[in-house]
């Protein structure tokens, strides 16, 4: 089966024996938990795009392990054109989901550790490239999801990992077998892995020989023993109980995060893709974050795609959407998030073929666009509040609405045209409020500011990589200065 439909994703995730919880209790039946299952509707997007024949060129590629047709998401690129696919396939999910979907972290920790395993293993003459491979074969034949779990809890940020006071701050070794490692620690804010069926470990840092023991890398089963997750909260999730979907913005679709704890896992010899090379953790985490920062490229463009179109529909239901500003607000948010696109497809097309054989982005122009999506998803945000109107944040409930005694006041006095009934202008409204503010600002917002990296570690590479040398060499050139 090289891919599963919609609904045979929601029933292998229903199989899974995973260890959920969320306020205070565990979570029985998480695929059908009313705060939980937006998130698993957005992930299985990623399974129904790639089973319809218009969106088969973008959705689905053709795999380099074993020539199968498979959903992109496992893909590992071998050209330029399969990262510009990519970028776009993400901007499509962006648009359908309106939401963090969540897939894109596995299948950028793919990338990263294919080339990085083939040259970990050119220089100590290990097996991670094979026992790798092993397991993408494993992940695309069964057209699996996958958590990408880089980010360690990292306590005092001003010491390595093997200097903290609780030697578990970052993931490590406690135990080497014949037959593999055990190891403990714990993995924050990992999207969507309560909708994964393997997680992908990573260390989080370039690490020096003091720290062998946390350059760790490795893939387990979501329910392995020893793993359990607690879900992080999102601000105003709790509507999602109160039975509106009106009310929730986006009922159908949303991201989910948790903070995912390894209780002494044991991690068999096959599924170990470093342990130990301690310089090699450097390359793997500079080629995922690079991979990442260009998903954002993509995906943030497709939800900011979906608020400029809500900020649009407001300033028609008001009234307001032949103002001049009103218009130039509107072009400049299709000027930044289109900016955002296009760093991600130029990154994409500037990609170069690794010495495993897959490609990678060009990591200067990553970096330049992750910058920019810390930044213009708040501007954007920005600019749909002021077109939007401070209804977004005061409109009643939708309980309010229907109630015989209140509802026909709402009905008169929040109307905005003629034309469009109040309750059609709530629901724009709610989606803004849903997309600034509400459960969708964390894949947004917040997920733009600090996923793949906080904004200072674009700032490190970009100085890394901006070649200043080569920049003074030709202003001093063209001012005929000879030293
Ligand atoms: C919505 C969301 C989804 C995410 N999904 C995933 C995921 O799926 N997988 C995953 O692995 N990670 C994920 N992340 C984690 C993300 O990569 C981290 O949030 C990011 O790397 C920042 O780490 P932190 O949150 O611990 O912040 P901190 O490290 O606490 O950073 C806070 C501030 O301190 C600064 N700082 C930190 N350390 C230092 C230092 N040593 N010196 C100077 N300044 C420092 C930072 O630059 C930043 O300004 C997600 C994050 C979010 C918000």
């Amino acid at each position: 089966m090289a891919l599963m439909t919609g609904e045979q994703y929601i029933e292998s995730i229903r199989k899974l024996n995973l260890q959920i919880y969320m306020f205070g209790k565990k979570i029985e039946t998480p695929v059908d938990d009313p705060i939980l299952r937006p998130s698993l509707n957005s992930v299985r997007m990623t399974y129904d795009l790639a089973q319809m024949p218009e969106y088969q060129d973008v959705m689905t590629a053709t795999s380099a392990l074993t020539g199968n047709r498979i959903n992109r998401f496992c893909h590992i690129h071998q050209s330029t054109d399969d990262l510009i696919k990519k970028v776009k396939m993400q901007r499509l999910l962006g648009q359908q989901t309106a939401s963090c979907f969540q897939r894109c972290v596995g299948m950028d920790a793919f990338n990263a550790l294919y080339s990085t395993t083939y040259e970990t293993d050119q220089e100590y003459k290990t097996d991670y490239f094979e026992n790798f491979k092993r397991f993408a074969t494993y992940v695309e034949e069964n057209d699996l999801t996958v958590d990408g779990a880089m980010t360690d809890p990292k306590g005092d940020r001003g010491l390595a990992p093997h200097a903290q006071a609780d030697a578990d701050m970052y993931l490590h070794v406690v135990e080497r077998r014949p037959d593999g490692v055990v190891v403990r620690g714990a993995k924050a804010h990992q999207t969507g892995i309560i909708n994964s069926h393997e997680v992908i470990v990573m260390p989080t840092i370039a690490m020096g020989p003091d720290d062998k023991d946390y350059a760790i890398s490795f893939a387990v089963p979501t329910d392995s023993e020893g793993i359990f997750m607690i879900i992080g909260r999102q601000s105003c999730d709790t509507r999602k109980l109160e039975g509106s979907d009106m009310d929730v913005g986006n009922s159908e679709f949303g991201g989910v995060e948790a903070l995912v704890v390894f209780d002494n896992v044991f991690v068999p010899n096959d599924r170990i893709f470093l342990n130990g090379e301690a310089e090699f953790a450097g390359m793997m985490v500079e080629r995922f974050a690079g991979y990442h920062r260009q998903s954002y490229g993509g995906c943030k463009v497709g939800v900011g795609d979906v608020l400029i179109g809500a900020a649009a529909v407001a300033a028609e239901y008001n009234g307001a959407d032949k103002a001049s500003h009103v218009k130039d607000k509107l072009i400049e948010m299709v000027h930044l998030n289109e900016t955002l696109f296009a760093c991600g497809i130029a990154c994409s097309a500037e990609g170069t073929k690794t010495k495993s054989g897959n490609y990678i982005i060009d990591l200067l122009l990553a970096n330049v666009c992750k910058q920019n999506v810390t930044r213009f998803p708040y501007e954007i945000v920005r600019l749909a509040e002021d077109i939007a109107g401070g209804l977004m944040v005061t409109a009643p409930s939708e309980k309010d609405l229907r109630d015989e005694k209140v509802g026909p006041y709402i009905e008169k006095y929040l109307k905005g045209v003629s034309r469009v009934s109040t309750e059609n202008r709530l629901r724009i409204l709610r989606l803004i409020e849903n997309l600034s503010l509400g459960t969708a600002a964390v894949g947004y917002r917040t997920e733009s500011m600090h996923g793949a990296g906080s904004p200072q570690a674009q700032r490190i590479m970009i100085a890394r990589q901006g070649n200043l040398g080569a920049k003074k060499k030709l202003a001093k050139k063209i001012a005929h200065i000879s030293e």
